[in-house]
């Protein structure tokens, strides 16, 4: 089949590879009909997460039709059947998962031994990304082996576009979970730094649960324009200071709740000198993430307030001001997103016509053209937001 593989630094190939095959009795094998490439995706194609190997197949985001399945899958999912895959692999009877933790599954990371040793605890096996979450290969593909796919799956009906759907499996709960994280009441200001797919993600999430404002912040004119069109009053933090316009949007008093859409590869800008500094550092590996919006966040949230961090962190980060934090009494939430514990209910929204999550779509190519498709994305040229791959 056809995949894209990943070769090492910004060297993503549309490779032949071999078909994946069921391994195991809770297998299924899944047609893939559509997916996507994820902000996360990036910092695999710039090396910034550790771990990735030559030969690893990419993608997180994926939909298809099951041809086959285990004997282990015992009528959970069968033949024909349209799924979307969520990008947390669970085993669903695990304790965590049990609690719906499902991203701290503690059975389906099939590199634990590696996982225990840098992260404390093992984590859930994701796709397409790295051997620190289970080296599985990912959906960028003709064909995707999904493990424990009885309890690994989103069932979706027909009828309904995959691009209506595609984004069950990561963005849109990502985006839902950092805005739920919040706890939002109905007079809170909830700032959202990053309008990536998943920023958009989380504005339209905050609006849905009753915030009496989101302010969205970028620096690119189409994803501001994307947020506005979400109801998002925008901050363009190349023309403006993000903190004095957030202090004048809220009487001088900050915005009640965060949210970090942006993650380890906050933009790098002399009118902010301590991105400069961070990328100095992570340059010569003395850091491996740069936190400026981390920062950001700490000082201008309101106090008694609340940070999600939806954005990936790989690593180690660098000043953070741990005396700001703990005086104003902040509390941080983030977490890789629990998928499944979301999903029925915002399948149920997207049939009730309370959100298409396709808004976010600027470019749908073949799978053929993926390996162009990163840098377009990581660039952000013609305007790209979101690109769907069709294999
Ligand atoms: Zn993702
Ligand atoms: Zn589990």
């Amino acid at each position: 089949m056809k995949a894209l593989v990943w070769h090492g630094k910004e060297d993503i190939r549309y490779d032949t590879v071999s078909d994946p095959e069921i391994e195991h009795p809770r297998d299924a094998i899944v047609k893939v009909t559509s997916c996507a490439i994820c902000g996360s995706d990036l910092h695999l194609f710039h090396n910034f997460i550790p771990a990735m190997m030559p030969g690893d197949i990419m993608g997180h985001e994926m939909m298809g039709e099951v041809v086959e399945v285990g004997s282990g899958v015992n009528g959970h999912l069968k033949k024909g059947d349209r799924v979307v895959v969520p990008f947390t692999i669970i085993c669903g009877e695990c304790d965590q998962c049990k609690r719906g933790n499902f991203s701290v599954c503690q059975n389906s990371n099939r590199k634990k031994h590696l996982a225990d040793k840098v992260f404390g605890h093992a984590t859930a096996g994701l796709f397409g990304y790295t051997h620190l979450t289970g080296g599985y290969p990912g959906g960028q593909a003709e064909y995707l082996r999904v493990p424990f796919a009885d309890a690994t799956h989103i069932k979706v009906p027909d009828g309904i576009p995959d691009e209506k759907l595609l984004f069950l499996g990561d963005i849109f709960p990502t985006g839902w979970q950092a805005a739920v994280q919040c706890d939002i009441q109905p007079t809170d200001t909830v700032a959202i730094w990053g309008c990536g797919p998943v920023g958009q993600m989380a504005i339209r999430s905050a609006v849905l649960l009753g915030a009496q404002r989101v302010v969205a912040i970028d620096r690119v004119p189409e994803r501001l324009e994307m947020a506005e069109a979400g109801g998002a009053i925008t901050i363009n933090f190349d023309e403006e200071s993000v903190v004095e316009r957030l202090n004048e949007l809220t009487g001088g008093e900050g915005p009640e709740k965060c949210i970090d859409a942006v993650g380890l590869e906050a933009h790098v800008t002399p009118s902010l000198p301590d991105t400069v500094y961070d990328r100095a550092k992570q340059m010569v590996g003395m850091e491996s993430d740069r936190p400026h919006v981390l920062r950001e966040m700490i000082y201008v949230c309101r106090p008694a307030g609340v940070i999600s961090i939806p954005g990936v962190y790989g690593g180690l980060v660098d000043k953070i001001p741990m005396g700001q934090l703990m005086n104003k009494g902040l509390t941080i939430r983030t977490g890789q997103t629990h998928v499944n514990r979301w999903t029925d209910d915002l399948l149920r929204r997207i049939e009730e016509g309370q959100i298409d999550p396709s808004f976010v779509i600027t470019h749908t190519v073949s799978l053929e053209e993926g390996p162009e498709m990163y840098k377009v994305f990581r660039d952000k040229q013609d305007s790209c937001v979101k690109v769907v791959l069709k294999p």
